[in-house]
């Protein structure tokens, strides 16, 4: 056991790499967000408007309740099993749990059937969500933590997601002239934190189609974190049933190019600066996801932008309804909602969703047939 103490996680970082040599994107990634010291999530997480960065359900308490009605419609159409799993991943601070619930009270029985599982490895975000959550903890048939997606009840599943799938880690590869290789984090000469190229090739088989015509200095993103991820839903949901909605932003075509991104106060920083102190994200990619799904087992997983999946549930009616008969200040407000979760330059177009179902279920919010 390592006992020493460090001043911050680039100090341990650097210890770590000065002992075992650099690491990938992925480990400093996982070590960035979830060292139980220094980990953004596990020390500082910060959602919302005065924090970090914002999501859709911070936005506006419609995003929850139209998932709601994805949901109720999904439990409906699985027979209405009882019980079942409702599970989020990631909830951050169980705001959309609470509005999902909060409109769930019109869906007869569906909470009493429901064993809420909240997938969440930060302690401070979980004492939120027990608190936030808390007016429905006798109206449900349990609710319950869990760290990981393969620890969720063997039972008929719908689970939901708001960017979890970004925050887990995933590798960087660059074009060399003498081929593809990964991207690490090594240390410099002042023992700082640098990007650097890993000896070894890449794997042909991880790289997608084009990958020999890229430049040099192209860059390409791969998550197995992420497919393992969709990998244990879809087993689930073969298992035993049930629905599976995963939003985040990214593209529904595998690409290639730098997504690393770093956030704090809401700026972009610098994600090799300062370690621990910023949420580090990159892209989804959605077309890869759909390929795991569907060699999972999955018959139709499909794929939506969040401004046609939420435009389709009805997002529009709701805002009418929430701002009939109110003052013009409020019909503003819900007027800037809308905008920002479906206007095609803000959360609309780069946010997707991806729907995942055992059986196929014919659901609102992907088109017809899709
Ligand atoms: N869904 C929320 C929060 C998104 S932030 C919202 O839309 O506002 C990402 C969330 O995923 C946080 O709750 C974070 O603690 C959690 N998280 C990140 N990586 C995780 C992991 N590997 N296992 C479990 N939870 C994780």
């Amino acid at each position: 056991m390592n006992t020493r103490q460090f001043a911050s996680l680039a100090e341990k970082l650097a210890f770590q790499i000065g002992q075992q040599g650099p690491i990938s994107l992925a480990a400093y990634m996982h070590a960035c967000l979830a060292d139980p010291q220094f980990g953004y999530y596990t020390t500082r997480p910060g959602i919302g408007e005065k924090a970090d960065f914002i999501t859709s359900p911070e936005v506006s308490q419609m995003f929850g309740e139209l998932i709601c009605g994805w949901c109720a419609a999904a439990w409906q159409q699985l027979g209405r099993p009882a019980p079942f799993c409702l599970a989020e991943l990631g909830p951050g601070t169980g705001t959309l749990m609470a509005d999902l619930l909060r409109a769930a009270s019109r869906a007869e029985g569906f909470i009493e059937a429901a064993q809420l599982v909240l997938v969440e490895m930060s302690p401070s975000l979980r004492e939120r969500q027990e608190t936030v959550l808390q007016p429905w903890k006798t109206r449900l048939d349990g609710i319950a933590w869990a760290g990981h997606v393969s620890a969720l009840p063997q039972m008929p599943l719908i689970a939901i997601a708001n960017e979890f799938l970004d925050a887990l880690p995933f590798r960087q590869y660059v074009k060399s002239e003498s081929g593809w290789r990964e991207i690490g984090i090594g240390t410099g000469g002042n023992g700082e934190l640098v990007r650097l190229s890993l000896p070894s090739l890449t794997d042909p088989a991880i790289l997608p189609e084009g990958a020999d015509r890229e430049p040099v200095g192209a860059i390409f993103e791969h998550a197995p974190a992420r497919e393992a991820a969709i990998g244990e839903i879809a087993t689930h949901l073969l298992d035993h049933r049930g629905a599976a909605l995963l939003i985040d932003y990214g593209h529904g075509v595998s690409g290639f190019g730098d997504t690393f991104q770093a956030m704090r106060g809401h700026t972009h920083t610098d994600p090799f600066a300062e370690p621990g102190l910023h949420d580090l994200t990159s892209h989804v990619d959605f077309g890869r996801l759909v390929a795991t799904a569907k060699s999972a087992g999955l018959l139709q997983p499909a794929l939506a932008t969040q401004a046609d999946f939420l435009l389709e549930l009805g997002l529009l009616e709701r805002a009418g309804t929430l701002g009939h008969g109110k003052d013009t200040a409020t019909q503003e407000s819900l007027h800037r909602q809308v905008e920002r979760l479906a206007g095609p330059d803000q959360m609309g177009n780069l946010f997707k969703v991806l729907r995942l179902t055992s059986p196929p279920l014919d659901l609102p919010g992907h088109g017809h047939g899709a």
